[in-house]
């Protein structure tokens, strides 16, 4: 009889490829899943994992938290690769040496960024310096103005460059820059196409929302996908269609009929957050999204803003602040359906959007835990998957289990794996994959983080293991567990 590593034992076993879901035991041996069996396993180690369900890692394609810090946070809600594809980085090379200097606890990637690259390319603003600096830079016309054909070529090359450089594909967002020429977007599909590599879009409004737009944000991802062959993954389709969901899911459905790729993600929350120079969070922006100055909370003060003129001030004076912007209330049922629907939309996937922490009120404590009140967020950032097994799964029974672990691990795998080899043995529990996984208790399992308590950590994990390592052990986070790896293609 082979000896493992590790075996977890007498768990409800979920692997959404297989359709298995029943009680067995898990071998893990250096790093990788060694057997799934019914019947008993001997490892050095073995924890009695009995009543719990051991499913394979959350796989989450839209995350803006790179920190350590954020990491953890993450890794209670189940968590165990964090992407950020939508924003991405550039250049890419930068952000994937930083987080192998300093560690991570759970798997990290990016995709090159098309709005870094165009702020030097375009708006001659330096190259790199992350995403702390792309936000504070996110409210200046000097990168969304019309590129000449010399910035273009410049532009494509720095994203050439960073797809050279391992990037998972280019993340475009061009909502933040909603009047640059749409063949410029597509120009850029067709790089993707070319090399095999998804895009990851947070779409222009739509034209309902503003319909002096050069295109309709949604039209133009679908198009794309027809026109150029590209897989075009639709971000946050909850946040940018709105009450336009309806429409945008059925346009998605039509070109998935017809043969393109469009993949679509969603968050459960109602309310969004992004920095408050934001292009759509201009006060004469704000109608066409259904919403006025005081649906917008400015997270370093926690205030409310007022009025027009404050809005105009905060902008001016802190374009990268974060705000939490509350499109949808989700104390109204008929708001909700909308963010549940989203969510619940045919191969949705589910992504968080996780937002980098805000200090308010105290000094930065990157590495404290637990965080201090100082640390704030959006709660997505916190709760997003847990949210999903409670409301989708526990509270209202429209998705199975094994459907929410499917929108949590396997179909974000699959939106990579044809660019991204590794990530096949991702979001599987079978001999051979990665040994991220998750054991947590399906009937405890739920967000605790708030608007006002962003950071609560998630609860009903027993444990989270990261290529084999611990990084969760008896609901307990472990300080000094790193082993997060890089995801490059
Ligand atoms: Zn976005």
């Amino acid at each position: 009889m082979d000896t493992h590593d590790l075996v977890l034992s007498g768990a409800r076993v979920l692997d959404p490829e297989t359709g298995l879901d029943t009680v067995a035991h898990v071998g893990v041996t250096g790093g990788v899943i060694s057997a799934v069996s019914t019947r008993p396993l001997s490892g050095r180690e073995h924890l009695d994992v009995s009543g719990l369900a051991i499913a394979p890692g959350w796989i989450d394609l839209h995350s803006h938290s790179h920190t350590v810090a954020g990491h953890r946070l993450q890794a209670l809600d189940g968590v165990t690769t964090v992407l950020d594809l939508e924003a991405g980085i550039s250049p890419v090379a930068e952000a994937y040496d930083t987080a192998a200097a300093e560690g991570r606890p759970l798997n990290y990637g990016f995709s090159a960024s098309w709005g870094m690259a165009r702020m030097a390319a375009v708006g001659g603003m330096p190259h790199g310096g992350g995403l702390a600096a792309a936000l504070g830079a996110i409210g200046s016309p000097a990168w969304q103005a019309e590129a000449s054909r010399a910035q273009l070529q410049a532009l494509l090359g720095l994203i050439e460059a960073d797809l050279a450089d391992g990037a998972l594909g280019i993340g475009l967002l061009i909502g933040y820059a909603p009047r640059v020429d749409p063949q410029e977007y597509v120009a850029v599909a067709g790089l993707a196409a070319k090399a095999g590599t998804p895009t990851y879009t947070h779409a222009r409004d739509l034209v309902e929302q503003t319909p002096d737009l050069p295109i309709d944000g949604a039209e133009e991802i679908v198009m794309a996908a027809v026109e150029t062959g590209a897989h075009m993954h639709y971000c946050h389709v909850n946040s940018t269609s709105l009450r336009q969901l309806d429409r945008v899911l059925a346009l998605v459905e039509r070109v998935r009929a017809e043969g393109a790729r469009v993949t679509t993600e969603a968050y459960p929350y109602g309310a969004g957050m992004t920095g408050i120079g934001a292009a759509f969070l201009a006060p004469e922006a704000l109608p066409a999204s259904g919403i006025g100055p005081e649906s917008i909370v400015y997270v370093p003060t926690g205030e409310r803003v007022a009025d027009a003129d404050m809005l105009r001030r905060l902008r001016a004076a802190d374009p990268g602040g974060l705000a939490v912007v509350h499109f949808f209330d989700e104390d109204d049922p008929a708001d909700l359906a909308f963010v549940d629907r989203a969510l619940l939309s045919p191969g949705t996937v589910v992504g968080s959007d996780a937002m980098p922490l805000t200090w308010v009120g105290g000094p930065p404590e990157p590495l404290a835990w637990p965080l201090p009140p100082s640390a704030v967020t959006h709660p997505r950032t916190a709760g997003t998957f847990s949210r999903v097994l409670r409301r989708h799964v526990r509270e209202t029974g429209r998705l199975t289990l094994l459907e929410a672990v499917a929108r949590c691990s396997l179909l974000p795998a699959r939106v990579l794996e044809d660019a991204v080899p590794a990530m096949r043995r991702k979001g599987r529990i079978q001999p051979g994959c990665d040994a991220d996984l998750i054991v947590f208790d399906p009937e405890t399992v739920g967000d605790r983080a708030t608007y006002a308590r962003s950071t609560t950590p998630s609860a009903g994990y027993a444990h989270v293991l990261v290529g084999g390592r611990f990084v969760v052990r008896s609901g307990e986070l472990l300080l000094d567990a790193l082993p997060g790896r890089p995801i490059r293609r």
